[in-house]
């Protein structure tokens, strides 16, 4: 039996970021981008915290380290859907923890768990900075194509020595705990041998040798911190390398992506689900003889936005569904998910920049500003093209239906 409805628990949850976004994130974002200004970072902090207080950051993370122990993806998902209808990059910044998070859960021991994850919760509900982290994979010449990665883990006695620059990581200038993907295995020819040479590394913040480089002059998502990470020397202990050569490796790396994919889908569609909502308002309001929404043309694309908006949405709610059920993505589920909220998120930002004329093209509107918000999640965690190789991926092993 198929069920859309949402329960007790999930409506609560949805309501709140909703609320939180509405009355936190889209008016700070509002305020300062409407003029071309950054949100000064004290503002920014405050709005971290309290959704801190309200955990909306560690509500994933099991009860036994002080999170939540919300283990539902569809709650997940629906909290990203509002979060980022507020503001993408407030949501960006806050949630991207949640990538070093995945990266400790799908990477790490027992042990190493208990020793780090702890860190990111807040089981005293208190209104305070949380520990920030950042995901450290892409390379100047290794994005895509991570097994081609360069940074490279030296053996040295009981440790590991790190060399390497890391490149466009969100939290690059501000991460408390930093997970590097390096190479413990430079001599590996084969790709095979160059996948299982991959680690996990914790660094942490103050460590020497670790560097942030400058901060990027970014389009959208414009709270998030992405910056170049630098690592000169680092000497990281045994006890910090990520799990052992059965969970860490290429296996790690893909199950950390494919652990966040759904929240990335979730946040691209919260984008596109604002871009329709301003401009089905609009399209109402705006008189050119009459209702510019009675004009066929205008009314088509409000049809087309709210059609695929729906369609992403049960893409999104189905990978999550599986998830939490454990059901195994057999055609690439979450990359259908992740490539067509993206995609539509773009499409309906344009369409309601286009709606609104020539005030679309002026940031008071906001929706412009949206589209360069929604660009990013095309290339982020996994590029279109990329999602499109997984998929057909999956696709190649089936079989067709008698
Ligand atoms: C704002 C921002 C924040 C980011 N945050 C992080 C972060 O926190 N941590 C992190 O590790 N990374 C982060 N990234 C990096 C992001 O994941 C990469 O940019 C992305 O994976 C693409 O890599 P690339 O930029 O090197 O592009 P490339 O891999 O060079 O790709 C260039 C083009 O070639 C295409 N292409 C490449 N290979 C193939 C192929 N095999 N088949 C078909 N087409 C292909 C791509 O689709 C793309 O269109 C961030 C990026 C941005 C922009």
């Amino acid at each position: 039996m198929v069920d859309f409805s949402l329960n007790e628990e999930q409506k609560m949850m949805q309501q709140m970021a909703h609320d939180f976004a509405r009355t936190e994130l889209r008016p700070l974002a509002d305020k300062y981008y409407r003029q071309g200004l950054k949100i000064p970072d004290e503002e920014r902090d405050q709005v971290v915290r309290k959704a801190n207080a309200l955990r909306l950051i560690d509500y994933h993370l099991p009860s036994e380290y002080g999170g939540l122990g919300i283990h539902d993806v569809v709650t997940t998902a629906l909290i990203g859907e509002e979060l980022a209808w507020g503001d993408a990059g407030l949501t960006v910044h806050m949630a991207v923890s949640g990538l070093a998070m995945k990266a400790l859960a799908s990477m790490a021991t027992d042990e190493q768990k208990k020793r780090w994850l702890p860190r990111f919760t807040n089981p005293n509900n208190e209104e305070k900075l949380p520990t920030m982290g950042a995901f450290c994979l892409t390379e100047p010449n290794a994005g895509s194509h991570v097994t081609g990665l360069s940074t490279v883990a030296r053996r040295n006695g009981k440790g590991y020595v790190l060399n390497g620059t890391k490149q466009f990581i969100t939290n690059g200038g501000i991460a408390d705990l930093y997970v590097v993907v390096a190479q413990t295995n430079p001599e590996a020819q084969s790709s095979a041998e160059r996948a299982a040479g991959l680690a996990g590394f914790v660094v942490e913040r103050g460590t020497n040798g670790l560097r942030p480089g400058s901060d990027y002059l970014k389009w959208g998502v414009l709270a998030s911190n992405t910056t170049e990470v630098v690592l000169e020397d680092v000497v990281v202990p045994e006890e910090n390398r990520l799990g052992n050569d059965e969970q860490g490796g290429m296996l790690g790396v893909y199950a950390t992506l494919e652990g966040s994919r759904v929240l990335v889908a979730a946040a691209a569609l919260g984008i596109a689900r604002a871009a329709f909502e301003k401009a089905l308002a609009y399209a109402k309001a705006r008189v050119q003889k009459k209702p510019i929404i009675e004009f066929q043309a205008v009314g088509h694309k409000l049809a087309d936005m709210e059609t695929k908006i729906q369609a992403a949405r049960g893409l999104v709610w189905k990978a999550a569904w599986m998830a939490t059920n454990d059901v195994p993505f057999l055609r690439g589920e979450g990359s259908q998910a992740k490539v067509y909220c993206s995609e539509i998120a773009v499409e309906a930002c344009m369409e309601a920049i286009q709606i609104h004329g020539g005030y679309g093209f002026m940031k008071e509107y906001d929706v412009g500003r949206w589209l360069n918000d929604a660009y990013v999640f095309r290339i982020w965690e996994g590029t279109s093209e990329i999602q499109k190789n997984t998929i057909v991926r999956f696709l190649s092993q089936l079989e067709a239906s008698e």
